[in-house]
């Protein structure tokens, strides 16, 4: 069962609307693709249900938009990508999970391998099969998460009682400090994956996520691995985002009514109204992936929806099922019981919205919940 599988019921019932949009979501791959050297690979990083959009719809989207290789992240991600796309190469980040390679190889599977105990179980594999079986070897060049230390990584690719007949598919390595492009730390884990990977020129290399991509073909080797911004986020924290938003969560109002000057707002009574206030209740909370953390209090001010062009600011906390928006200043005919407020999209960037929640689009994005109405469409 596809993790983006909703129930189906008349639209009206729905608390919120989540529009993906396919057609953005290929064409901002297609524009990072342009980006690329016509022999470099676009791949793209599909792993938590392609960043909360949905993979079922967008994997299929992305492969006619012509991309070829998809990295999940666990197992179950890559055998579920596997059912959607036959024909598709399919990486699993997470590398191999112990005692579990028969799933690999039964759904033509690629680990990355992460780890010197990784690859010697997927070699034993190989020799007992007289053959190799594509998988990818993963170095690490100092995020320290997955990754076979350098030493380990030069030492096992030159011992050929270790490999046997594996020769791996590819060689990645994964970059920390990709948002912040000056960091000098970028530099440094381009320098030391090229010295690592000089003496194995034969086999395909991969280093850039979307920054990787943004910064420039230094970074793209043989193959990249663009996943933020293939759905529209900010990969560069720095720069203006050059990519076009893919998703749109609108949440329905359900009252509007008046808070008189002095009296507060929602659990904790974190917020007190300075002014008479109106206010819109819209059904959408933390379960729906409406982050807690952007909540409003009387000193930090939280996140926002907007309404017909109108900026809408959070009241008070977010709870689990609802938000209080501040619609003082909306015209009363934008306001009816029903209508819809855009909680993220075109007009709510996720990255400003992070701010708020002191986290990353990424974060907003694979939270998106499974109670809203999933509809797949232009956001117009
Ligand atoms: C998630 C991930 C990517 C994609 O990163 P973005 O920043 O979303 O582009 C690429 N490579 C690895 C190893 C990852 O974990």
């Amino acid at each position: 069962m596809s993790t983006s599988q909703t129930l189906s019921f008349p639209s009206p019932l729905y608390g919120g609307r989540l529009t993906v949009d396919l057609q953005a979501i290929a064409s901002n791959w297609r524009f990072l693709n342009g980006k690329t050297r016509a022999e470099t690979e676009c791949a793209v990083a599909i792993k938590g249900d392609a960043y909360g959009t949905g993979q079922e719809k967008v994997a299929p989207a992305l492969f006619e938009a012509g991309c070829r290789t998809f990295f999940a992240a666990v197992p179950t991600e890559a055998i579920q990508l596997r059912k959607i796309l036959p024909g598709a190469v399919i990486y699993a980040l997470d590398g191999l999970f112990p005692g579990t390679h028969e799933h690999y190889l039964a759904h033509d599977i690629r680990p990355v391998l992460g780890c010197l105990e990784e690859l010697e179980e997927w070699t034993v594999v190989c020799k007992a099969a007289g053959r190799s079986f594509d998988a990818a070897v993963h170095v690490d060049t100092g995020i320290h998460r997955l990754g076979l230390s350098a030493a380990e990584f030069t030492s096992a690719m030159t011992d050929k009682d270790l490999l046997g007949p594996f020769r791996p598919s590819l060689i990645m390595s994964h970059l920390a400090c990709g948002s912040a492009p000056d960091n000098p730390m970028n530099r440094r884990q381009l320098d030391q994956f090229r010295e690592i990977t000089a003496p194995f020129a034969d086999v395909p290399r991969s280093l850039a996520n979307s920054a990787g991509v943004l910064m420039g073909p230094d970074y793209h080797f043989d193959l990249v691995r663009p996943g933020i911004s293939v759905y529209g986020g900010q990969a560069i924290e720095t720069e203006p985002n050059p990519m076009a938003p893919v998703a749109r969560v609108e949440a329905r109002i359900m009252i509007v009514r008046d808070v008189p000057e002095g009296d507060t707002i929602g659990y904790g009574a974190t917020q007190i109204a300075r002014r008479p206030l109106r206010n819109a209740v819209v059904a959408a909370g933390y379960a729906d992936g409406m982050l807690r953390r952007a909540s409003s209090t009387d000193d930090r001010p939280g996140g926002f929806g907007m309404i017909g062009g109108y900026r809408a600011p959070i009241l008070g906390r977010i709870s689990m099922d609802m938000i209080t928006l501040d619609v003082t200043d909306v015209p009363e005919h934008l306001l009816k019981r029903g209508a819809f407020v855009e909680m993220l999209g075109p007009h709510v960037a996720a990255s400003d919205l992070a701010a708020y929640a002191e986290t990353i689009d990424y974060e907003y994005l694979t939270s998106l919940g499974r109670r809203f109405e999933r509809v797949y469409g232009p956001l117009t």
